[in-house]
């Protein structure tokens, strides 16, 4: 079969590597990624940034901000990154941090969010040759995706690795391993209860367990599933 350019959705659970492994397998296609993760931390910054988000969501004002944001992936080519810009100011330096975080779920359960973000996610895709990684790409935004892949690991892991990232990062926020569990745990609850677009496996998913394999095990399995699916 002469390779073509499909689509390729990857969700799961948060911290199981979704985005590590999405970058690596778009790069070997030589396909663009989407990390749409980062568009629903954009958005929460934005709505920080503007005294929307203190002690709770100010949701009508929220809604109304969405008209005036426009969001985009620019390549960096230094770094090898495609940074998040909202309103062509960089935010990539923001969005990562604990303070965006500990809200961004809530403010993925707001309907209008979901579907100002998953209009724009389509319109990224439909040019094809696509890796997006998320919660719903499966399910909403690329239900025709040619290859779609659920990934999951132990929460002890998930918990273990988030934890080494932070310590490694360069703001790193002196935040406990306890926490950074307890993060992990309050936004999967979040994301497979909410009313609109909760995370779930598909039928037609492949489903990625990588508790116990490495990074380039992964890799090669991801590869091989978006050969048979024709890319
Ligand atoms: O993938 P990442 O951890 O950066 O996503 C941050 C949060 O955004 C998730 O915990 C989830 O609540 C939300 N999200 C979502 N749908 C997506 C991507 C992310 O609800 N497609």
């Amino acid at each position: 079969m002469a390779a073509k350019s499909i689509s390729i959705a990857i969700d799961g659970y948060s911290s199981t590597g979704k985005s590590t492994m999405a970058k690596a397998l778009a790069k070997k296609l030589g396909y663009r990624y989407i990390d749409t993760g980062a568009m629903y931390r954009g958005i929460t910054y934005a709505a920080q940034e503007r005294g929307i988000i203190s002690s709770g969501i100010a949701i009508d004002a929220l809604v109304n901000m969405l008209s005036e944001l426009s969001l985009d992936f620019r390549f960096d080519p230094s770094t090898e990154r495609s940074d998040l810009y909202v309103n062509d100011t960089n935010v990539e330096a923001f969005i990562r941090k604990n303070k965006v975080a500990s809200w961004v779920s809530k403010v993925a359960e707001i309907s209008e969010v979901r579907r100002f973000l998953v209009e724009a996610q389509q319109k990224m895709a439909n040019v094809g040759g696509v890796v997006m990684d998320g919660r719903d790409i499966a399910s909403v935004v690329l239900p025709q995706a040619e290859l779609k892949i659920f990934m999951t690991a132990s929460p002890e892991i998930r918990a273990q690795r988030r934890y080494l990232e932070l310590q490694h990062s360069a703001d790193n926020e002196n935040i406990s391993l306890e926490a950074v569990a307890e993060n992990l745990k309050e936004r999967d609850y979040l994301d497979t209860h909410r009313e609109d677009s909760p995370l779930v496996q598909t039928e037609d998913a492949r489903l990625l367990d990588n508790s116990e394999i490495s990074m380039s095990e992964q890799l090669e399995m991801a590869y091989n599933w978006a050969k048979e699916a024709g890319a």
